[in-house]
């Protein structure tokens, strides 16, 4: 049960943060409310629970003292950046909200390839200001309006240029953390006198798997005010686009190669993708299928359904398709990367498409996405707003993904799509991208269910994936789960002491994960 904010506890908010910086006010508290997130509309709702109070703090010091005032009166707390994911609302009572945007500082140190920002500025802003110096952050594929110090510290931080800038799990050198008790934590080269804030995890044992596990600890385990994150090279010019929403012009990006590939099968989808990684040429990597494309190049839900009866993009991407950008320091290393990857995509017997292909509105696609990191979550969006993952939604290597976790979504899918209700193009809508030029990759299978749209895939598609997934002992949510349910119990009792040492008070508002990801890494 939610109650009213305690009177004394109100005050010394205001104290804390200035008058203006806290509000109780219904009708403030409601816009905290609500979200059509990731797999809310399977869920069949898009009201979370109402916070008691909202904070804004500016400083790490006035963090540490709201999180002291939320122990004394037993009130729990939720921290969010820029709020685009339903964990960053409350999800149990009495929870006092820490909205982070008046934490807005970030600084690029130019000389030794790294950033450093607090919660709120957005990827997209940090990523222009380190273009102007030859520089760039990594961008997750949740787009370049969401934090970078959320990915790293606390929520996934994959996307479509973790093939050249990793993902930001391994991006982040050094961190500073607010634990629930009100200590302050600093890892990496912060606590390391003289070192700057540009070594990994400093001296002594790495507490990266404490702090976010395999896909972040969604605010359970304290508040993180400030991040510094490697940089990667950007041979330039900045991007620049004009025009008008959604699909600007881009200005050409000089030495820049970018094009689509399809494969007939998932083997060799896989061997060419293996040897792109291990050839070291690419820039940015994206698969999609028709769902997702048509989803990106219609802009109302008549559109998405005249196009969607037309089957046009159907025909060309129904088993799916890459976009791989290159971007070279020079014309001659552009010209090598393009005969190497000319050579794998036809030795694997890939099909290359000018991005084109269906126009202006498919290559902006593709060159937003490559640069900017655009276009996801539209793709993910469209038509029902509400997309949930076909299980098993697995981070593993490309074998892994592509040979065993696919195929059980796809078929998933394809039972449900029997039944005709399946809004989107086919059984294949599956979205990926490679890691660090190696063989790792994430594959999430994009599912339009929401229980209000009848239309909407039903919720089963879903659910046959993870209990096949399950049953074969593979990786789920991104996470790799112990096979047997003994193991399972044993890896949550590590979890729950991990999350006990960490908020002994439990105050965090952890949104049911009891800090299970802290072992998944
Ligand atoms: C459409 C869509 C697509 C997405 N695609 C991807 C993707 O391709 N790759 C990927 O990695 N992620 C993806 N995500 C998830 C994404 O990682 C997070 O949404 C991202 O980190 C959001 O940044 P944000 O600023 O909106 O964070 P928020 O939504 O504000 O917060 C995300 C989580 O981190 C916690 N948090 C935020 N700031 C702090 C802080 N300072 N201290 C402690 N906890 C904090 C919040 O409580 C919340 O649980 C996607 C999300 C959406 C909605």
């Amino acid at each position: 049960m939610s109650r009213k904010m305690p009177d004394e506890a109100y005050e010394e908010f205001k104290q804390v943060a200035g008058e203006n910086n806290v509000s109780i006010e219904p009708e403030v508290l409601e816009t905290y409310t609500y979200m059509n997130g990731l797999a809310q509309g399977a869920m069949g709702f898009h009201w979370n629970r109402k916070p008691i109070g909202v904070v804004l703090p500016s400083t790490l010091e006035e963090v540490r003292k709201i999180l002291e005032i939320c122990t004394r009166y037993g009130l729990k707390f939720k921290a969010h950046s820029t709020a685009w994911v339903i964990m960053a609302l409350a999800t149990s009572g009495n929870v006092v909200l820490l909205d982070m945007r008046r934490m807005n500082n970030l600084e690029i140190n130019e000389r030794d390839f790294f950033l450093i920002t607090e919660s709120y500025p957005p990827a997209g802003v940090a990523q222009i200001e380190a273009m102007k110096k030859g520089l760039q952050p990594h961008l997750v594929g949740a787009g370049p309006n969401a934090s970078n110090l959320a990915s790293a510290t606390s929520m996934q931080g994959t996307g479509g240029t973790s093939v050249r800038t990793s993902m930001n799990e391994r991006n982040v050198l050094a961190v500073e953390w607010v634990l629930p008790t009100g200590e302050v934590l600093k890892l990496g080269s912060i606590n390391t006198p003289g070192a700057g804030w540009f070594c990994g995890d400093g001296p002594g044992p790495s507490l990266r798997g404490m702090m976010r596990g395999a896909v972040g600890q969604v605010s359970g385990n304290g508040v993180f005010t400030k991040v510094a994150l490697k940089l990667y090279p950007w041979y330039g010019p900045e991007y620049k686009g004009g025009g008008e929403p959604p699909f600007f012009n881009s200005e050409e990006v000089p030495n820049s190669y970018l094009k689509y590939v399809l494969w007939d099968s998932f083997d060799d989808e896989a061997e060419g993708l293996y040897r792109l990684g291990e050839a070291e040429i690419i820039d940015y990597n994206n698969r999609w299928a028709a769902g997702a494309f048509t989803s990106a190049m219609t802009t109302s839900n008549q559109e998405y359904l005249d196009a969607e009866a037309a089957g046009k993009y159907k025909e060309m991407f129904g088993k799916g398709f890459w976009t791989f950008f290159m971007h070279a320091p020079s014309e001659r290393s552009l010209k090598h990367r393009i005969k190497v990857f000319e050579k794998i995509v036809s030795d694997t017997g890939g099909e290359i498409a000018d991005p084109m292909i269906f126009g202006k509105r498919s290559y902006e696609i593709a060159l937003q996405n490559a640069v900017r990191a655009i276009w996801i979550a539209k793709a993910a969006y469209m038509p029902t707003s509400a997309n949930t993952g076909s299980m098993p939604m697995t981070y593993e290597n490309i074998d892994q993904c592509f040979k065993y976790a696919l195929p059980i979504s796809v078929n998933a899918k394809k039972e449900y799509a029997n039944q005709d209700k399946i809004l989107n193009e086919g059984a294949d809508n599956c979205y990926a991208c490679i890691d660090e030029d190696g063989h790792y990759i994430h594959i999430e299978h994009a599912c339009l269910i929401d229980t209000w749209e009848p239309k909407g895939e039903p919720g089963g598609a879903a659910m046959v994936g993870m209990a096949k997934a399950l049953s074969k002992g593979m990786g789920l949510l991104y996470m790799s789960w112990p096979g047997s349910l003994k193991d399972f119990i044993v890896y949550l009792q590590y979890s729950a002491q991990i999350q006990s040492m960490i908020d002994p008070n439990g105050i965090a508002d952890s949104s049911g994960t009891m800090g299970a990801s802290y072992l998944a890494t």
